[in-house]
């Protein structure tokens, strides 16, 4: 119901009106991703943030005041985000921390955070009365797209490397969408799917250059604040591959902090593959996006795998403006993360959204987090989804006869190990 007021670019600062453009910045062309921002003293005078705090439902329709959408325009059936923040005082002793909470976004109804972006773009789609949308993916934006497109009756293409784990093109398949599966990397299939959608005319929610993707995933921020009564966490660690979460999270906090709801916006920690880390680096080197090349991404989290990351003007702001940190995680200590989070808290991360917990326990151990923060991990993405890479993390089962004396020699044999 929020009214935009410009399309900006936060590169070179160009504004736009909401209807001159579709995609990314006219003028610094595919890394200017745009910022959808409001008349934030007119929202301010219209809504408060008791009466969010106060509405019924338990899902991202909470927000919808303050998202891009005409008040007749409905959010899709699918229950997206109002997912759990469960305070940890395990999690903090563990990581040696004041307070640490986990949120568990693999608790959306396709079992990620994408979700929260697709449903804002397929509202926008239905909005504006748009038949097919097309998305290129490592797995989770496609899944979103494809479930949340299928509980409106869409027209879902799908680009996928063929690499993408079984389990997540399976999902695509029977949510129906139509899947090309693309014999080479993300960053390829990327911009087939977007030369497609030109095209074709297809509606594209690519990650970054559809700037609703931002103002859907801001939710996760919203959700946050609204959950802990407006006392948003020192820290905000987060795994990041493209750098739309980050970015949405930014903007999140950002639209709290304009409308004088929140009094600051928390640091954010973006963990990244070491393989790969394109704004790690940038990071460290004091690059500008403009100035960033492509490296060749290799990391078996295959969700922030990306050689060149589509939001990284938007990324490296988040960071940079927060005071936070790029944070890196081999793949060893991200495999090993899986089990060693699920022991700790009960929620099965996926391989992406596990490494989260070892970027946070790195920061800590780096001094990057202080021991006297609050801390909250975003959890991206369901265990599920990849039970190929969770297997190689644990143990086999005890394989018994069905007998009580073979149950009892397996189970004395695992006790003296
Ligand atoms: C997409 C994704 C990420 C990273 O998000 P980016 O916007 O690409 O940085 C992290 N975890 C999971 C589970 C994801 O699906
Ligand atoms: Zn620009």
């Amino acid at each position: 119901m929020a009214v935009i007021l410009e399309f900006k670019c936060p590169l070179c600062g160009g504004s736009y009106a909401p209807d001159a453009v579709q995609y990314t910045c006219p003028t610094c062309g595919t890394v200017g991703t745009l910022d959808v921002l409001y008349d934030y003293a007119a929202l301010r005078s219209q809504i408060d943030r008791d009466a969010i705090h106060q509405h019924p439902a338990q899902s991202i329709e909470r927000y919808k005041a303050l998202l891009p959408l005409k008040p007749e325009s409905a959010l899709p059936p699918l229950r997206v985000g109002m997912t759990p923040l469960y305070d940890s005082a395990r999690l903090a002793e563990h990581l040696g921390v004041r307070q640490a909470w986990a949120k568990d976004d693999g608790q959306n109804p396709t079992g990620s955070f994408k979700d929260r972006a697709s449903a804002l773009v397929v509202a926008r789609a239905v909005e504006q009365g748009i038949q097919t949308v097309s998305t290129a993916s490592t797995g989770n934006a496609a899944a979103a797209l494809s479930g949340l497109g299928a509980s409106v009756g869409l027209n879902i293409i799908i680009f996928v490397p063929a690499s993408a784990p079984e389990a997540k093109i399976a999902q695509l398949l029977v949510y129906g969408a139509t899947v090309i599966l693309v014999e080479d990397t993300y960053d390829v299939a990327f911009d087939l799917c977007t030369e497609m959608c030109l095209r074709e005319g297809w509606y594209c929610r690519n990650t970054a250059m559809n700037p609703f993707t931002t103002e859907g995933k801001k939710t996760a921020s919203l959700e946050i604040a609204d959950q802990l009564g407006w006392d948003v966490p020192d820290v905000v660690v987060v795994s990041v591959g493209d750098g739309n979460i980050i970015a949405g999270i930014y903007k999140g906090f950002y639209d709290l902090h304009q409308l004088g709801w929140i009094p600051r916006i928390p640091r954010l920690i973006g963990v990244q593959a070491e393989g790969s880390a394109a704004l790690h680096q940038a990071w460290q080197a004091g690059q500008s996006a403009a100035e960033m090349q492509p490296i060749d991404a290799q990391t078996l989290a295959d969700s922030i795998s990306a050689g060149l990351p589509r939001d990284r003007a938007k990324a490296l702001r988040a960071v940079r403006e927060t005071n936070g940190a790029y944070v890196t995680v081999n793949d060893e200590a991200i495999i090993a993360a899986i089990p060693r989070l699920a022991r700790l808290t009960g929620i099965f991360a996926e391989p992406a959204s596990a490494a989260v917990f070892a970027g946070a326990e790195r920061a800590v151990q780096s001094g990057v987090i202080h021991r006297d923060e609050r801390v909250l991990l975003m959890l991206t993405g369901n265990g599920l989804k990849d039970v190929r890479r969770a297997q190689q993390s644990v143990a086999q089962g005890l394989r018994v006869k069905p007998t009580i004396e073979s149950i009892q020699q397996a189970l004395g044999s695992e006790r003296n190990k």
